[in-house]
């Protein structure tokens, strides 16, 4: 029995009525009044479980005592300094996260989109100055079903005709091809790719791991071709895959990579660019920057972000926790309560099992009324994504609610 229209064809009454706000989201019907940990409790007192964590902004969970103790010290110290001056966290901040990542240099900007335009820019910038491209002939090869962000030159990527539907014209410069496939990249690249950008798992389309030899394949790939391999980790980064960066997984290093949501701890927006000396450094002054990149507060965020996955619990915890959660996925998968069930690291993208008549949103909107946050993403998966720091109680408490729900969600589709 299908008790709500899928997703996101009707918004509810509540949605339709006048109000100030825009209704570019339509969202689960729980007013949040506050959080700590993995858990925030609403308006009306009810407590609830966050499984999706601000899509990884919230990796250390709500409120982490080490991040808000840093943001308020740095809040009776300076907050913005403008980039016209450097201030004494800026440099330490770079040093730290290209130290975490493994990388040489980091130019900081504020939310993930712009991180992956600086990426974009960057490597356009490269391939004129250094590949020899001829002027704005330069070509990026990206994914099906990326997610890299809502500005127009990021939507000009995308394949998802929800995200870039009446907001033409689009960017040039942008062969897409099947994510996974290698040999569609090979046959895309030719002397004008600059870059190959993809996420080495794709968070918005539903959690998709490509082929193991993908990434490395690419890795190859690029330097054979010389175009610049970027990675683009905003959501599969720091901490989330049971790694610091999903790409660890494979063992490959992009060119570039770009990082955001949990940079900022949940606190604020923090995205940055990390990546080899030589491609950054394209960009000069007057080139390219950001207001509030790189601000104070900012860096005092994003220093004890990275003092919280530096030695590496947190990454252990997110394996340990995905070995539970992989078990059970795959239970309710061979029990046929999901059509497919797909885990790295503590991160799940779930099918809803369309035999069975529910939608991905319907799923989630019994889960909430059960006390778990989470959302759909395309109609029918539904993305688990808890703070690395949820108890492993708390982990299975999740998964006992959810396979209740799909096992009632079956019982009523026999009816
Ligand atoms: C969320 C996300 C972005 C965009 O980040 P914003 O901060 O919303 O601009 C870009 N890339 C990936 C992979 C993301 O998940």
């Amino acid at each position: 029995m299908l008790d709500h229209p899928a997703a996101p064809t009707s918004p509810p009454e509540a949605h339709l009525a006048p109000s100030a706000l825009a209704h570019n989201y339509h969202p689960l019907d729980v007013v949040i009044a506050a959080g700590e940990g993995s858990w925030v409790i609403d308006t009306r007192g009810r407590r609830f479980l966050d499984c999706l964590a601000g899509y990884s902004a919230l990796n250390f969970g709500h409120r982490h005592p080490a991040l808000v103790a840093a943001a308020k010290a740095q809040l009776d110290r300076i907050t913005l300094t403008s980039r016209a001056f450097d201030h004494e966290l800026l440099v330490p901040f770079a040093e730290a996260v290209t130290r975490l990542t493994g990388t040489e240099m980091l130019l900081p900007m504020n939310t993930g989109a712009e991180a992956v335009e600086t990426a974009v820019k960057a490597a356009r910038k490269w391939g004129y100055e250094v590949k020899g491209v001829p002027d704005g002939e330069a070509t990026i090869v990206v994914a099906e079903g990326a997610f890299h962000g809502r500005t127009t030159t990021m939507i000009s990527m995308s394949s998802d005709p929800e995200a870039r539907g009446g907001f033409g014209p689009y960017t040039p410069g942008f062969r897409v091809v099947p994510y996974g496939d290698v040999d569609a990249v090979a046959a895309a690249v030719d002397e004008t790719t600059v870059a190959v950008l993809v996420e080495p798992v794709q968070g918005e389309s539903g959690v998709i791991v490509p082929p193991a030899d993908y990434l490395p394949a690419l890795r190859n790939l690029c330097t054979a071709a010389d175009a610049l391999l970027v990675l683009d980790e905003i959501q599969s980064g720091l901490g989330r895959t049971g790694t610091t960066l999903a790409q660890d997984l494979a063992g490959v290093r992009g060119d570039l990579i770009t990082l955001g949501k949990a940079l900022g701890g949940g606190i604020l927006p923090v995205s940055a660019v990390v990546g080899r000396r030589d491609v950054l450094s394209v960009l000069t002054p007057g080139t390219h920057g950001s207001t509030f990149g790189g601000n104070s507060l900012a860096c005092a965020v994003g220093l004890a972000v990275v003092d919280l996955l530096e030695p590496g619990d947190l990454q252990a915890r997110a394996a340990t926790l995905g070995v539970e959660l992989r078990e059970r996925v795959d239970d309710l998968v061979s029990r046929g309560l999901l059509a497919a069930g797909r885990t790295v690291g503590l991160w799940a993208g779930l099918d809803v099992e369309p035999g069975l008549g529910v939608s991905g949103r319907a799923t989630c909107e019994r889960l909430v009324s059960r006390g778990i946050l989470v959302k759909e993403t395309h109609g029918t998966t539904i993305r688990l994504a808890p703070p690395l720091t949820i108890s492993s109680d708390d982990l299975h408490l999740a998964l006992d609610t959810l396979t209740e729900v799909l096992r009632e969600e079956a019982a009523e589709a026999r009816r």
